[in-house]
């Protein structure tokens, strides 16, 4: 075995179905600042109900990918109500606006994830401006409770549901060769892209959203202790330059980084994917899920092509010729 680092992260996950009906008992701060999408605010409101005037104000001009103007909004709003505990109830652009106030007045955040993003378990934060994103590490922003509530799933419509949990498995799946990857974290995206498999092609009951939020989490602990590589800059890259959507870019450009990156470091994946490679099995999956396949089906045109071959070699150690490779068998 090769010589590796592992560095475990601080938090506490509480799992399982009904979980969130508890969350105000893992909540000790006396302030507490509700983060919520307009649509997700009624499910916020119930889960708080039982702090009562515990609860300081709500924030709910929740954006995809944090612009910063809503950040130094979300900022003043915690800092106007005096609070001193955020609790984020939502997808990964709730819990990233959580992590916004964090990073300013470090305070701590118990998240209760919908969806499958798994921001939740990583010290990553990010911000958008016009002049793009910036990320940055801290551990002022990673989440000290965690509770998922597979049942708050349940309502995630089909097409996001299957986006989100091949999201996940993109963490997982870079995880496997990523510069921090370790044979613990590894072990964690092998059993996380079973899961998530085995969730995404059951009937849709609670059983099978257990079993994808289970494979979400670990995916973000993976991809916390791993970090990422190719892939993640790649569908960084489009969809900053093209607006493509998140979870549907990762799904779509996956199979083909997997094929591309083929070696006995994917064995854990083709192994959980029950498939000769990993990139046999993400694409069989795909089929048999009705996942995008074609990043022309989700705004990416051929003119985009050579642009976006330049712009991602510009941040990869890989040359502009397989990367528009690549990015061509994707379209
Ligand atoms: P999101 O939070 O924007 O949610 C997507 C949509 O789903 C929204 O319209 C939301 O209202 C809806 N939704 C959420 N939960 C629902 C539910 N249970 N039922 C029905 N609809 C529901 O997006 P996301 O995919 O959860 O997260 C993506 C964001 O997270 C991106 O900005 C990405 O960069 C970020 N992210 C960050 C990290 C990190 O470590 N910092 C990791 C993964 C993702």
């Amino acid at each position: 075995m090769r010589a590796f680092r592992y560095e475990s992260l601080p938090g506490r996950v509480v799992f399982g179905v009904d979980s969130a009906l508890t969350v105000a008992e893992e909540i000790s701060g006396q302030r507490v600042l509700v983060l919520a999408t307009p649509r997700g605010l009624p499910l916020a409101r119930s889960l708080a109900e039982p702090l009562g005037d515990r609860v300081a104000g709500e924030f709910t001009s929740v954006r995809e990918h944090v612009p910063v103007a809503v950040a130094s909004q979300a900022v003043e709003v915690a800092r106007s109500v005096g609070a001193d505990c955020l609790l984020a109830i939502g997808g990964g652009s709730t819990v990233g606006t959580a992590k916004a106030i964090a990073l300013e007045l470090r305070l701590p955040i118990v998240a209760v994830p919908t969806t499958y993003a798994g921001s939740e378990m990583t010290p990553v934060w990010g911000m958008t401006s016009p002049s793009g994103k910036r990320t940055g590490r801290s551990l002022d922003v990673l989440p000290a409770v965690v509770v998922y509530d597979p049942s708050l799933t349940v309502g995630l419509p089909r097409t996001l549901t299957v986006t989100s949990a091949m999201n996940a498995m993109a963490h997982s799946v870079e995880g496997v060769y990523a510069a921090g990857a370790n044979p613990i974290s590894s072990l964690m995206a092998e059993e996380s892209v079973r899961a998530l498999a085995k969730g995404l092609v059951a009937a849709d009951d609670v059983e099978a959203r257990t079993s994808l939020l289970y494979g979400a989490y670990l995916a973000g602990a993976v991809f916390a202790v791993a970090g990422s590589g190719l892939h993640h800059k790649i569908c960084h890259v489009l969809g900053g330059a093209y607006d493509l959507p998140h979870a549907a870019t990762h799904t779509v450009v996956l199979p083909h980084v997997a094929e591309f990156m083929d070696g006995p470091a994917l064995a854990p994946i083709a192994s959980a994917l029950n498939a000769p490679t990993a990139a046999d099995g993400l694409r069989a999956l795909a089929r048999r899920v009705d996942a995008p396949t074609s990043l022309a089906d989700i705004g990416f045109t051929p003119a985009n092509l050579s642009e976006a071959a330049a712009l991602v070699a510009a941040q990869v150690d890989v040359p502009e010729p397989r990367v528009r490779a690549l990015l061509a068998s994707a379209l």
